[in-house]
Order: C-alpha cells, then sequence, then structure tokens
C-alpha cells in the first residue's frame, strides 16, 4: 500500500496521543497535492498493488478535499484502486456519504464502551466523542449495502479497557462492528529514546499479564459470536515471515513535510530525531522527483528475524518477525533493540493460540 500523512491537524484531543507534543509545536501542515499524485505515478509504475491508505499525523478527515482528490486522481491512473481511512470517526455528514461511495476498509481509533471511549478520546479536550462516532458506524453499517465497506475497531488498550474487552465486543457487536484489533498502549514518540527519558517512562504502565489473561477470554467470546477480535501480538501468525511489517519493505507514507517515511510512527521527516532510521526519501523539488537514501532502506531490509541475536532461537521467530520495529527503535533507540515483556506475551499466545491456517481478511491497521 501506499499511504499518505494528510495533515497535522486533528478535532480530538487524545490523552495518549502519541504524537501530541509533536504536534503541538508545530505550525499546521497538510501534505501537498502534487506530492501525493507523484507518489501514486511511482508507487503504481513500481507495485502491483493498487491499495491507497489514508493516515494522521492528525485526523485524514480534517482535509477532506485533499483525500477526495488523491483518492480520484489514483481512480484515474490505477484499475482496481482499494481505499482505507484510519480515522477518529469524528466527521460530518459529507465526509460520512463520501465514505460510504468511496471506502473499502475504514479503521475507525474505538477505545470501547462510551464511558472509555469518551474518556480517552474527547473532541477538543472537552467533549464527548462516543455519540458521533456510534452514529457514524451504525449510519455506515446500515447504509453499505454490497458497496465492499469494512468498518472495524482499532483499539488502544490501556488500564481502563485491560479488563473490559468482553463487554467491549458485546458493544462493538450491537453496533455492528465485526472485525476489531486491540494494541497495547505504548510511549509516544518524542525526541529522544524512550529508554532515556526518565519522565516518560515513570509516567507508563501497561499491564501485560491482566491484558493477556482479558484479551484470551474475549478473544474466544467473540469468536462464538462471529467477530474477529485481533491484537497487534499477533499481527503475524497467520503465515511465516521473518519481517515484521511494510516498514521492512518498505513501501511509502508520504508525509506533510515532503518525505517518505516507512512507519506510521514517524509522521515527519525533517526532524525525526531517533526516528530517522525510518525516513528513507524525499521529495525533490527541483528534480519534480522522490530521491531514495539507499543506505536506509538497506538498514530496514536488513532487519530480519533470522538474523537478529534475541530472536534466533525465538519459536515465535517466523509468527513475528522481530516484532514493530517503529515502537522498538522509540523505546530502546536502535532497529535491532528488544522488548522483552513483549517478547513473552507473544510466544505466550502463540502457544495458546497457534498459528492461522488461512490469512487474516483485514490486516492490522
Ligand atoms: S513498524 Fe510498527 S508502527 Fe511502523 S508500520 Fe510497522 S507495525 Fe506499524
Ligand atoms: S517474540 Fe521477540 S525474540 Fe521472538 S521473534 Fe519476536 S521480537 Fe524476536
Amino acid at each position: 500500500m501506499i499511504s499518505f500523512f494528510l495533515t497535522t491537524r486533528c478535532n480530538l484531543n487524545c490523552i495518549y496521543c502519541y504524537n501530541i507534543e509533536e504536534r503541538k509545536k508545530l505550525q499546521e501542515r497538510s501534505l501537498p497535492l502534487d506530492i501525493a499524485k507523484a507518489g501514486i505515478d511511482y508507487f503504481f509504475s513500481n507495485n502491483s498493488s493498487r491499495h491507497i491508505r489514508f493516515y494522521g499525523p492528525g485526523e485524514p478527515t480534517q482535509e477532506f478535499d485533499l483525500m477526495r482528490q488523491i483518492t480520484e486522481y489514483a481512480k484515474l491512473v490505477g484499475d482496481g484502486v482499494s481505499v482505507e481511512i484510519q480515522t477518529n470517526g469524528v466527521f460530518g455528514s459529507a465526509v460520512k456519504e463520501w465514505i460510504l461511495n468511496n471506502v473499502n476498509i475504514l479503521w475507525m481509533s474505538f477505545d470501547g464502551t462510551p464511558d472509555i471511549q469518551n474518556y480517552n478520546r474527547p473532541i477538543g479536550g472537552k467533549y464527548p466523542s462516543a455519540p458521533v462516532i456510534e452514529s457514524n458506524v451504525q449510519w455506515l453499517n446500515k447504509n453499505k449495502g454490497d458497496r465492499g465497506l469494512m468498518v472495524g475497531a482499532r483499539v488502544t488498550m490501556t488500564d481502563r479497557n485491560i479488563c473490559r474487552q468482553k463487554e467491549m465486543v458485546d458493544y462493538f457487536y450491537k453496533l455492528g462492528i465485526r472485525y476489531i484489533w486491540t494494541n497495547p498502549l505504548f510511549p509516544a514518540v518524542g525526541t529522544i529514546p524512550v529508554c532515556d527519558d526518565k519522565q516518560k517512562l515513570s509516567k507508563y504502565s501497561f499491564d501485560m499479564e491482566k491484558y493477556l489473561d482479558n484479551y484470551l477470554e474475549a478473544y474466544h467470546y467473540a469468536k462464538e459470536k462471529g467477530l474477529f477480535y485481533g491484537s497487534f501480538l499477533i499481527c503475524n501468525f497467520d503465515g511465516e515471515a521473518n519481517i515484521n511489517c511494510r516498514a521492512c519493505l518498505p513501501v511509502p507514507h508520504l508525509t506533510p513535510d515532503g518525505y517518505v517515511s516507512a512507519c506510521d510512527m514517524v509522521v515527519l521527516g525533517e526532524s525525526a530525531f531517533h526516528m530517522d532510521c525510518f525516513i528513507y526519501g524525499k521529495w525533490d523539488n527541483n528534480s519534480r522527483q522522490f530521491v531514495f537514501y539507499q543506505d536506509k532502506i538497506a538498514g530496514l531490509r536488513n532487519r530480519t528475524s533470522d538474523k537478529m541475536l534475541h530472536c534466533i532461537h525465538c519459536e515465535a521467530r517466523l509468527h513475528c518477525g522481530g516484532y514493530c520495529l517503529g515502537e522498538v527503535v522509540n523505546e530502546t533507540g536502535s532497529l535491532v533493540g528488544q522488548k522483552p515483556t513483549t517478547c513473552k506475551a507473544i510466544r505466550y499466545l502463540l502457544k495458546e493460540l497457534g498459528t492461522f491456517s488461512v490469512p487474516y481478511e483485514y490486516l492490522h491497521p
């Protein structure tokens, strides 16, 4: 896929936003349309995939016109284009209608029952977001007909919802949601690795054991009800690979400041600090072309679970691929670093769930 990081503008103030500090310090920026179009030309001439995706660093639907124009251009120059959005779900009727007719996969960042959603993800820091999201999800599910639109939930797990996963399954089920991916909370990206940031480390907490117990219970419960209830930790259990994700290929994520990033966690290129290893190219306005950094590409491609010392003998190496490099680099400062608690959790889940014989229908957002 090619991803467009459309804008730094956002209408929510989520309490754990992974890049809120980074965005606050910046002047609002959006991806220039000419760079987005050049990105499509480049991607379509070098890949067979025609999947385009809209993502942060802020809320993509806040740049509705831009999103519409990019999609129109992609459909003009490519056959069989599919469209994916990751959104906070807080948008009005014009966006809603456009999504109904143009989008194939819509992931809503949605943290569960209204009390949790409203606490974690308030509109403008003040107003509840659950009523707007509920109404948008229900409207899309009611009207989608045979358009092939999937509306799923992408849930950030925090101390607030860890023990309420079964209840969350029931709540989403009632809204018509059938695909849910959960993500354990990770520390936000700043200017230094988390391991060197004592303040951030002291504020971060996540009870992995509690998450796993409740996750497994909710996973089986959801399965009985006909829902898919995934975890970021099992995102490669549906096949074999010695790499974790698209960041290892890499594929382009165009940033609002004109860079090419490999990862969702690195949304601006100019000052990527300790995350700079993910910035593998830049738009050159003079030549009107993308310039790629071959050393960075080689570094990302070289990160495989059959080469990293901590992975070589791990029973999960082909069903994990060395875990999310974005989180690993952010937390350890190294592309080949390790998150030991997460590794233990992945191996435990592999033992409990085994592998899946068919690929997941919808990949982790
Ligand atoms: S490295 Fe992690 S955050 Fe980045 S794209 Fe891959 S899975 Fe997503
Ligand atoms: S679980 Fe840990 S040690 Fe095993 S492959 Fe994944 S990152 Fe490597």
